[in-house]
């Protein structure tokens, strides 16, 4: 399965509802679940999420896709980004509609959108082991808010390559604790390995660790453009098996199954 696909909707996707159902059945996925951006409450920018007057045509439309394709099953997910002044508000406006699942993301520290290559520049003033930090301290204020079932790309503060001069286990450690007491479900991204870092959210010592802590995990592309579906899956399923995992996480109503993973 692929829990993690964007559409036209969000404004920097490529490709319809029903162009990523095909790739997905092209690729002999059995599910895929939608997981496009949720609005950015405190600024509108359409090049970077949905608006909220097109959520429920968002949620209409994967349902109806859902009704009418019967070879494959389509979830309905959503990628939040986590503010944590904005939570209760976004917790209302989800609500209403019956998601799959909750994907939760930090693509922005204090207002820093530090995983868009608009913003690239910051890196040169800023200190890295800072901008680490400040990260993973998003990060497990989303895991403990309660409010998500999946936590996205779980190390993307490394999309660029930029890693702290130490290996940053303490914080990895830090990080898996809360994860297991949280419950939060990690995604095992494979849309590193197409950006300047060229690798697997999480990196293989920080899953391996995330699988000594027990902490389940699922799996997602972040396609943006129907050819994305499933990249390099087989790729994922590997490194999963060397970090010691057996089984990934699929969801239903926000429901939770173990699936073995394939040899
Ligand atoms: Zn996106
Ligand atoms: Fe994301
Ligand atoms: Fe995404
Ligand atoms: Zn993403």
């Amino acid at each position: 399965m692929d829990y993690h696909v964007h559409t036209a909707f969000c404004g920097h996707a490529g490709g319809m509802l029903e162009d990523y159902v095909r790739a997905a059945l092209e690729k002999g996925l059995s599910e895929i679940g939608f997981c496009d951006h949720f609005p950015l409450l405190h600024m509108r920018d359409p090049s970077l999420t949905m608006a909220p007057e097109e959520l429920p045509r968002y949620v209409e439309g994967v349902l109806r896709l859902r009704e009418e394709t019967g070879d494959i099953k389509i979830l309905l997910g959503i990628e939040v980004d986590f503010f944590p002044s904005q939570m209760d508000e976004v917790a209302g406006l989800l609500e209403a509609y019956p998601f799959d699942y909750l994907t939760g993301a930090v693509h922005f520290l204090d207002g820093w959108g530090f995983d868009d290559p608009r913003y690239l520049e910051e890196y040169r003033w800023k200190d890295i082991s800072l901008v680490w930090e400040r990260y993973f301290q998003l990060a497990m204020e989303a895991l403990k808010s309660g409010l998500f079932d999946v936590f996205a790309h779980p190390d993307l503060v490394k999309k660029f390559g930029f890693f702290p001069p130490d290996p940053p286990i303490d914080l990895y450690r830090e990080f898996c604790e809360v994860a297991r007491d949280s419950g939060v479900v990690m995604e095992v991204s494979t849309a590193g390995l197409r950006k300047p870092v060229g690798e697997i959210y999480p990196s293989e010592d920080f899953l391996v660790m995330l699988n000594r802590f027990q902490v389940p995990v699922t799996l997602g592309s972040d396609a943006h453009h129907p050819s994305e579906v499933g990249h390099a899956f087989d790729q994922a399923l590997v490194l999963l098996r060397r970090a010691g995992y057996r089984e990934i996480v699929a969801f239903e109503g926000r429901d939770r199954r173990s699936i073995p993973i394939p040899s």
